[in-house]
């Protein structure tokens, strides 16, 4: 044991610069005994439970160890090195014994489960019943009401389910890996730009090869699709990708999928739920399946005829330019990024002078001000765990504190790959105080150079936007209990915030805060606006029906009984048919390497995608029909949206804010779907 541990002693603000490695294992071992006393004091008590002594008491027990643990993974995220990977590595099975333990605690869910069965006699506050049903859930969703000989069949499937998504990830790795496309004659790469050449001319060489290599891997294979001309090439590429996980070979996924899609079936109706989508959406803004379906169909049917003739207008452009015969899904990223070319000509380096950083950065500041009333002022006492990280307190207009803000934008060799927001300290109410919250933006944009500021492209503008949103709903959130406070809201209606921001980077009145040039302080011209605003609606229609295609697979294998299902193939080919646009090749299959729904948590909850930009969309038109910086509205947004964490249910939250259920059209308009 190690004397005088930092994160042992009391802290408000994370006492990054006296953290050493070594005293992350102590003490989160040291927590999670913390933890485990506050449990066990819950159980061994003899008086009958309460709300107060039971679930408020397990609300509070393990404070410490999120602390901790909620420092140890951001730095695992944003500041990293070998050491700190190794011990994430030891501590993440004592994590999930911690959690397993709790929830099977059988002494503990009967004190939880007599507190719920008198729920209706103990006169509970909105938030106080949803808090409640939150961890009444957390037992019963795991088993906790199953008789012995059920529970055990659970842990069965759980275990072989987690054994199937393993291998379904490894044999789709496997097959991503073991492509590889091997070019000698530069001029079968004709289109593709000069860095793709030098990034492709480099792996070949590091691979002892002669030529360009491209593998399967995004980075690789996206910009061939793009931009090289050789269609034969190109059909290659797309064959072998759609392929994964497909081939005759100990790959195969197909057993894994249907298998998957039967136990998850199985669990769902062991614990009392028609099918796993029903088991899933129960805790989503979505509820059921029957909703998610038919919000699929209604965007569908009112997307379809634009995607339809975006189809031919590109089918029809590509064989004017090249003759072909018919659009394939090989054609499509090529003569898409070639007709996006003739008709905006926008590229990345016109735009990025009207974006220095440190202007967006105010700009996003300005806005939060004439919206929320916040203040942002940059600080230097605050302990960080890196030079280049910027410190902001945020206050309102009376000067109360409102929250701690980090914010670190640059990307660095021990930083993660894309952007992210983050919580050190959750706001809650607690002993008569508002503890308010440390929230925190991790980012990788572009550094400035010797003789140029940072410059952010368009794409880096929406990104700051977007996490500055999460980041809101973190700084204003104003609950009672920490597990219900800011962001941790159902998953399809987290994005809400996050997106309903990015759309001020559109808006003529935002950008004339903002959008200056870095030399000439000239604001950005109003056709570049409208060129950024045209291209990013560019075969809206098209992307829309391939994103409510992966949707409708994803509720094709978790919203019906899959016992009947032989024939991955056929599954799929009869789940896609309402959305068919190219020409099917029977070689590919998209289900044997679909990781989001089979390996990753996404399964029933592809469709949040749309359904969250169905909310921003619907929100920002409230906004525009009031003027986007419209005090009334923005106020509603904040007290019944921002502020309100998970306390209610989100429709509920939703239709408080607007007057009535979100409704598709702002969406369908926007992306240039309805005139
Ligand atoms: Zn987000």
């Amino acid at each position: 044991m190690i004397a005088n541990n930092p994160l042992l002693e009391n802290f408000d603000y994370a006492p990054f610069s006296k953290i050493k490695n070594e005293h992350y294992k102590p003490a989160i071992k040291q927590a999670i005994q913390l933890a485990n006393q506050e449990i066990d004091a819950i159980t061994n008590l003899n008086e009958k439970p309460t709300f107060q002594n039971t679930i408020e008491a397990l609300e509070y027990s393990g404070e410490k160890l999120g602390r901790i643990t909620g420092i140890f993974f951001n730095i695992n995220a944003a500041e990293t090195n070998e050491e700190i990977q190794q011990i994430a590595q030891e501590i993440s099975p004592w994590l999930s014994k911690f959690k397993n333990d709790l929830l099977l605690n059988e002494a503990l869910f009967t004190r939880v489960k007599t507190v719920f069965q008198e729920k209706e006699n103990l006169n509970l506050t909105p938030e106080q019943q949803m808090l409640l049903e939150k961890h009444y859930k957390s037992f019963s969703r795991n088993g906790a009401n199953l008789s012995d000989t059920d529970k055990e069949k659970l842990r069965e499937i759980d275990t072989e389910l987690a054994q199937l998504s393993l291998s379904f990830g490894e044999h789709v790795l496997a097959e991503t890996n073991a492509y590889e496309l091997l070019i000698e004659n530069e001029a079968d790469l004709e289109g593709l730009p000069e860095d793709e050449k030098e990034t492709a001319a480099q792996l070949a060489k590091a691979n002892g090869r002669d030529g360009f290599l491209f593998t399967l891997q995004y980075p690789s294979y996206l910009p061939f699709m793009k931009y090289v001309k050789n269609r034969t090439l190109r059909k290659k590429m797309a064959l072998a990708f759609g392929k994964k996980a497909f081939q005759d070979n100990v790959f195969n996924n197909e057993e894994i999928v249907l298998k998957i899609a039967k136990l998850r079936y199985q669990r769902a109706q062991l614990l009392g739920y028609k099918t796993h989508a029903h088991f899933v959406l129960e805790e989503r803004m979505a509820k059921n399946p029957e909703k998610v379906n038919n919000f699929l169909a209604e965007l569908k049917e009112k997307a379809q005829t634009k995607a339809k003739a975006q189809f031919n207008e590109l089918e029809t452009f590509a064989k004017n330019l090249d003759n072909i015969d018919r659009l394939e899904k090989w054609d499509s990223a090529y003569y898409a990024e070639k007709l996006k070319q003739q008709r905006f000509d926008l590229d990345d380096e016109k735009l990025k002078p009207y974006f220095k950083l440190e202007n967006v950065i105010k700009g996003v500041f300005d806005i939060s001000e004439k919206l929320y009333q916040l203040k942002f002022q940059e600080v230097d006492n605050i302990d960080k765990y890196h030079e280049e990280v910027k410190t902001y307190q945020v206050t309102n207009t009376q000067g109360d504190k409102v929250a701690l803000l980090y914010a670190d934008f640059h990307p660095r060799a021990g930083k993660r790959g894309g952007a992210w927001m983050t919580v050190y300290k959750d706001q809650q109410q607690k002993n008569n105080h508002n503890e308010r919250p440390h929230i925190s933006i991790v980012c990788n944009f572009t550094r400035a150079t010797e003789n140029k500021p940072s410059l952010l492209t368009f794409n880096e503008v929406t990104t700051l936007f977007h996490e500055f949103g999460h980041a809101l709903h973190g700084m204003l959130a104003n609950t009672t209990y920490p597990s219900l406070s800011g962001t941790s809201v159902y998953w399809d209606f987290v994005e809400l915030p996050s997106q309903l921001l990015e759309n001020w980077c559109y808006e003529e009145e935002a950008l004339a805060l903002f959008a200056k040039h870095y030399q000439t302080n000239e604001l950005i011209p109003q056709n570049l606006i409208e060129k950024i605003k045209k291209a990013a609606n560019f075969l809206e229609g098209m992307q829309t029906l391939r994103q409510l295609s992966f949707g409708m697979l994803d509720m094709a294998w978790h919203a019906t009984n899959p016992s009947d299902i032989d024939n991955v193939k056929k599954h799929e080919t009869q789940a896609f048919e309402a959305t068919k646009l190219f020409p099917d090749a029977s070689e590919n299959c998209m289900s044997t390497a679909f990781s989001h729904i089979f390996q990753g948590g996404y399964s029933s909850g592809y469709y949040s995608y749309k359904w969250a930009e169905v909310l921003d969309a619907d929100a920002f038109a409230y906004f525009k029909e009031n003027g986007i910086f419209n005090l009334e509205i923005a106020t509603k947004f904040k007290n019944h949206i921002l502020s309100q964490g998970g306390t209610q249910d989100p429709m509920l939250l939703y239709k408080r804010f607007r007057g009535k259920e979100p409704n598709p059209n702002a969406l369908l308009k926007r992306a240039g779907l309805l005139d």
